[in-house]
Order: structure tokens, then C-alpha cells, then sequence
């Protein structure tokens, strides 16, 4: 794992600096992955691609829009010794990945915009964080019925995921599927896993079809 530079982003709303890190080079070595394609790699760490802005408390993303500018990188570089790099640039907050109840927050804003890629964004991190909380940390999930919030999310991403006239992929079938079956919708999601014909994914499709026999709708760990 090989840090790249930090990249300094600026509120458009106020004008405030926050920065976060970049990778030059990382792995997925020993990452969990879960059936809802959230995963867990201690050799790639995820960097936040929105941001709520310390000082107004607004959203906004961290894109090339916002980017003031970059600096550092690599093993060597020593920030003491920085004297090129302005002072606020290299003491701006940290951009922080939204806990699940701001993605919630963003979601509801609508902070998207009219970007399906952005909405898709926050709405699969609100997900896999709602997932995260009912359904993974604890052999007893915390949350056992579907919540009104939760059902609208996974609505939103199957008609995101449902472009009209375009014929979906098997990773979209994949999620699709996932989601139904998260919402105990299992004859729905076993008839979708049975139209993904790519061999790649057949283990996956299959231990997903068990998942619906045995009528579970929580994540499940997958072996790959
Ligand atoms: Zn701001």
C-alpha cells in the first residue's frame, strides 16, 4: 500500500478546506466481500467521495469540481518540513466517510442532484450501513423488520438499477436480486438470480438461491 498525495477540496457553500488521502497503489489481500458487494479490505481503504462541511454543515462532493489543489504523497514526504504547501491546506479537517445516519440526511436532501451515479453512491453506502448495523456486527441482528426507510432505499436503487431500455448486466441482476431478497422478497429474488448466465458468478447465484430456501434475508459473508 503505497499512500498517494493529499487532495484538498473546498466548500463551495464557504469556501472552508477539508482534505482526504489517496492510494497510489492497494490491494484487496485478505478482504471480506458480502453479498450485497459492500467489502471489507484492510489493503484498500475506501476515501470519501461526498463530504459534510465542518463549518456550514452542508454537502458537498469531493470531485474535481471542488478540488482546490494537492500536495504530499509517497513515504518520504514530511509535512513539518513542507514549505511550499499553504498553511491551510495542510491543517484543513479531515473529510471523513458519512456515518449511515448523514447518508440518510444526504439521501433525503437530495444531494445527488440530478447525477444517477451520485444517487447510486449514497444510496448503496446507505445500504450496506444499514445492513452493517442490522445485519453483520452481531449473530443476533438489532434490526429485524424492514423499516420504511430501508424499503425506500432499496425501491430507490432497484429503479436506478432498472434503466428503461437497456439490458441490465449480471452484476445489476446481482443486486437487484440482493435487494429483493433483503426484503424477503425471495420468489422474486430466486427468479432473478436464475436469469444470470455468467459462469462467473454461478457460486454466488447459487449460495443465494440457499439463502432464499431457507427464507433469510440478512447479508451473508461470501467464500471467495
Ligand atoms: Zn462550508
Amino acid at each position: 500500500m503505497i499512500p498517494g498525495p493529499a487532495i484538498v477540496y473546498k466548500c463551495p457553500n464557504c469556501g472552508n478546506f477539508c482534505q482526504r488521502g489517496s492510494l497510489t497503489s492497494g490491494n484487496t489481500g485478505g478482504a471480506r466481500f458480502y453479498s450485497d458487494g459492500s467489502m471489507q479490505a484492510v489493503m484498500l481503504p475506501e476515501f470519501p467521495a461526498i463530504t459534510k462541511c465542518k463549518k456550514c454543515e452542508k454537502f458537498y462532493w469531493l470531485d474535481n469540481d471542488n478540488k482546490a489543489g494537492s500536495y504530499g504523497g509517497g513515504w518520504f514526504y514530511d509535512s513539518r518540513k513542507d514549505k511550499v504547501t499553504p498553511k491551510q491546506w495542510l491543517e484543513a479537517d479531515l473529510a471523513r466517510l458519512l456515518p449511515v445516519e448523514e447518508l440518510q440526511e444526504a439521501v433525503d436532501a437530495k444531494a445527488y442532484g440530478d447525477s444517477s451515479e451520485n444517487e447510486m453512491y449514497l444510496r448503496k453506502r446507505l445500504w450496506w450501513g444499514l445492513n452493517d448495523k442490522a445485519d453483520r456486527r452481531d449473530a443476533e441482528p438489532l434490526t429485524k423488520s424492514i423499516t420504511v426507510q430501508y424499503a425506500e432505499n432499496c425501491h430507490g436503487l432497484i429503479a436506478l438499477l432498472l434503466v428503461e431500455g437497456e439490458e441490465m448486466s449480471d452484476g445489476r441482476r446481482l443486486m437487484v436480486a440482493e435487494l429483493c431478497r433483503n426484503m424477503e422478497m425471495f420468489d422474486v429474488c430466486e427468479e432473478v438470480l436464475r436469469t444470470i448466465k455468467g459462469p462467473e458468478l454461478r457460486e454466488i447465484v447459487d449460495a443465494l438461491i440457499g439463502e432464499c430456501k431457507r427464507k433469510n434475508r440478512y447479508v451473508v459473508l461470501l467464500d471467495r
